[in-house]
């Protein structure tokens, strides 16, 4: 179904496009987010750039089908996944490639990309590769073609990074607290990732119901900086300019 709904806005332009190394870091991070801004009246989409296929829970296939029910649930308009083999991709040309082409079909004002440093290498990496595709898909003498037809060169307004894992210092904070229990949702439909008593599979450091109260804690520390309930925290690789200092919370 998901399939079908990424055919129908195969033209259309993305406000957000959010990239991720694996199927549920986008959740984890930043869905909150997400769920405002499409609340905001903002188009938005995913990409993951692998199946999280390396992961020891469940399979390629299930995390696929859960990835299409956190879309529906997030509202998204796009969600799609690269194929990049997971652990083993790089920041390459043949990978940079893929994700310029991306930025510039959906042309997307702002990019939020993994963390710039992580416990998994795959989420740095995915960082610095966003950083460099992020640049070049501004480029005109850079061609790529997408469906036989040569691409527009494009380069979004800003990118910024989601905080993963270990914490780092936030250069702004996005009250989520309105969408918290939609976030919870979000990441629960990741159902052979996290916390299920039912599920047999090995234990994982993310699948005990501590997990899931670290994310909480996360986004209520997050949320105790500005003022509010729940936050996430960005960092970013593009410095945003101001008119009005009173625009700011
Ligand atoms: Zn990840």
């Amino acid at each position: 179904m998901f399939g079908r709904a990424t055919l129908i806005f195969y033209l259309m332009k993305l406000d957000l496009l959010v990239f991720a190394a694996h199927p549920d870091d986008a959740e984890l991070a930043c869905s909150g987010t997400i769920a405002a801004h499409i609340a905001y009246g903002h188009s938005c989409g995913i990409i993951d750039l692998t199946k999280g296929e390396m992961g020891t829970r469940g399979t390629p296939a299930l995390r696929m089908e859960e990835a299409s029910k956190s879309s529906e649930i997030l509202g998204l308009q796009v969600r799609e996944n690269l194929n990049f083999a997971d652990i083993k991709f790089n920041n390459d040309w043949d990978h940079q490639l893929e994700v310029i082409k991306k930025i510039r079909q959906y042309q997307p004002q702002i990019v939020l990309a993994n963390a710039v440093r992580d416990r998994h290498p795959d989420h740095g990496k995915a960082a610095d590769l966003l950083r460099e595709a992020f640049f070049m898909a501004g480029l005109s003498k850079l061609k790529t073609v997408l469906n036989g037809e040569e691409q527009e060169a494009f380069r979004p307004a800003h990118l910024y990074h989601y905080i993963q894992n270990d914490y780092i210092e936030p250069s702004f904070i996005v009250d989520i607290s309105e969408f918290w229990e939609k976030k919870k949702s979000s990441i629960m439909a990741f159902k052979s990732q996290f916390y299920d008593p039912d599920n047999k599979e090995p234990d994982t450091f993310i699948s005990s119901d501590k997990f899931i109260e670290f994310i909480e804690a996360r986004s209520k520390e997050l949320g105790h900086r500005i003022g509010v309930r729940y936050g996430e925290g960005f960092t970013m690789s593009t410095t945003p300019g101001i008119k009005d200092v009173f625009s700011l919370v």
